[in-house]
């Protein structure tokens, strides 16, 4: 079937719409013209188009029946300051953007009545009808069409919408006076299964764009006649920049960190609203990241997470921070490898013990992959209650290797995790005497007797392993634990992160 319309049936389309009260840019783009220069300015192309003579008078309303205004040029150059100033006093680095455009839900109900007023007035087929609503351009399209070059030129600045939009979005909203009481009509009278208590509010108002443009979709031409204008009247008011702002999307920093304090928790900690402990490893290491970047707020990931009195040492733990609504997003080396060091020169407690990095969505993936699939590494100092560690076969113990356990959750995290029975895996043990060196430095806070029963164990693990329990057997809650392996009672003094097994950052 042809849906083609014939040049001269479009010169009549088009003055047909500027007589009821479109402006230049929706008369254009009613008619689906090819390019976006062609929006730049709407009345040179209508005349190169010749839908327009030189001589005709040129009309200057500004209340477009279609777009309410929103196209019209006061209106758009009152949005673009606006949104240079917003820009401007944002103090955002991006080099790029994209717009995130809110418009009145009327235009839908208003584009509709136009196009039943062409259909009827041109006696259009149904196939030329679906034609004339596919090719429309859409008044969004073409107010970005007229202001993107306006912004990219003025604020050097890239619209960036594919593949991947720009993170920095310049959030721009128009209202208008008559939207809510056209929905409402819409609403009340078009939509058969309507009960007003049944309806959720959205807003404040009884409908969303989506059940305006799904009733729209399904109402009958001679329901909808009988409540609107064909073509729509104009509106009372022309249309008003609502709001204009600026956010950014998420960045994320990583790097790895330790931690040798065995009163510090990860993140803070919080019984009843009141702040438990001073500081923590998310607030020592976040200060200077968020003060750089200027974030709204920040979340602290991590490859697992070390108790309060548990170290981790070595090469550290892989974290990310995800900034939320940051200023600065463009960071060099050396701004980097500032806050690494202002960090490690704030604290003995923590410190970042690799170069921290820009974070894409792969990095993330291989963090959160690597928490619950790589082995870790600990080293126990571990406690005989009733024998000295002299009499532990060590042999026998370090001869074990993949040892299948099966944890309960542990007793104290009950408050907080499910109960379930889990099978974790013991890959390697490796127990020992205490080093000279190691006995020198407990001396000093240890009984002798005491000193005699202790011993070091290295463990390599399944990540979600809890140590402490397969060490003291968390009252037989874990099935086999070390105490099984020595027929022993075992205790646990102090327990180390040693290595978690994941190339970071
Ligand atoms: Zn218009």
């Amino acid at each position: 079937m042809d849906s083609s319309i014939a040049p001269e049936l479009e010169c009549k389309i088009y003055k047909y719409l500027l007589d009821s009260g479109c402006c230049y840019s929706c008369c254009l783009r009613f008619l689906g013209t090819k390019s976006t220069e062609y929006f730049f300015d709407p009345i040179k192309t209508s005349l190169k188009l010749n839908f327009i003579n030189a001589d005709d008078e040129i009309k200057s309303e500004t209340r477009c029946i279609s777009c309410l205004g929103i196209l019209d040029d006061a209106i758009e150059k009152e949005a673009v300051q606006k949104i240079k100033e917003a820009i401007k006093n944002g103090g955002y680095d991006s080099s790029t953007f994209t717009f995130a455009l809110s418009l009145p839900v009327s235009l839908t109900i208003r584009e509709t009545s136009i196009q039943i007023a062409l259909s009827k007035k041109f006696n259009l087929s149904e196939y030329q009808l679906i034609g004339l609503k596919l090719k429309t351009w859409s008044v969004k399209d073409v107010w970005k069409a007229q202001v993107v070059p306006i912004i990219e030129n003025e604020c050097l600045m890239k619209n960036v919408t594919a593949p991947v939009p720009s993170l920095f979005s310049i959030d721009i909203s128009f209202i208008n006076d008559t939207d809510e009481i056209e929905c409402n009509k819409l609403l009340k009278k078009c939509d058969p299964n309507f009960v007003e208590s049944k309806h959720k509010h959205v807003n404040d108002k009884i409908y969303s764009r989506n059940t305006i443009e799904k009733i729209l979709s399904s109402v009958k031409e001679e329901n909808f006649i009988e409540y609107f204008n064909i073509p729509i009247d104009r509106p009372a008011e022309i249309i008003k920049v609502d709001k204009v702002g600026c956010s950014h999307g998420s960045i994320f920093i990583g790097g790895r960190y330790t931690k040798f304090n065995r009163k510090l928790s990860q993140t803070p900690w919080f019984i009843n609203g009141e702040k438990k402990m001073e500081t923590s490893v998310q607030e020592l290491i976040c200060e200077f990241i968020v003060e750089h970047t200027k974030a709204e707020s920040l979340k602290f990931l991590s490859s697992g997470r070390e108790d309060v009195d548990v170290r981790t040492i070595n090469s550290g733990r892989p974290f990310a921070v995800e900034l939320v609504n940051p200023k600065i997003t463009n960071i060099s080396d050396d701004e980097f490898n500032d806050m690494v060091t202002k960090i490690n020169a704030s604290t003995d407690m923590v410190q970042v013990t690799s170069r921290l990095k820009l974070l894409n969505s792969d990095d993330l993936k291989r963090l959160k992959e690597g928490e619950n699939q790589k082995s870790k590494f600990y080293r126990a100092l571990c406690l005989l209650r009733s024998n000295t560690a002299d009499t532990i076969d060590f042999e026998k113990l370090n001869s074990i290797k993949n040892l299948e356990i099966i944890q309960k959750t542990p007793i104290r995290v009950l408050h907080r995790r499910p109960l379930a029975s889990r099978p974790r895996f013991i890959h390697d043990l490796r127990g020992r005497l205490l080093t000279q060196q190691e006995i020198i430095k407990l001396s000093i806070n240890t009984p002798e007797n005491v000193l005699k029963n202790l011993f070091v164990l290295d463990l390599k693990t399944q990540a979600g392993t809890y140590v402490k329990e397969f060490v003291h057997g968390d009252f037989c809650r874990t099935k086999p634990n070390l105490g099984d392996l020595l027929h022993e009672d075992v205790d646990i003094v102090a327990l180390d992160v040693t290595g978690i097994n994941l190339h970071w950052p």
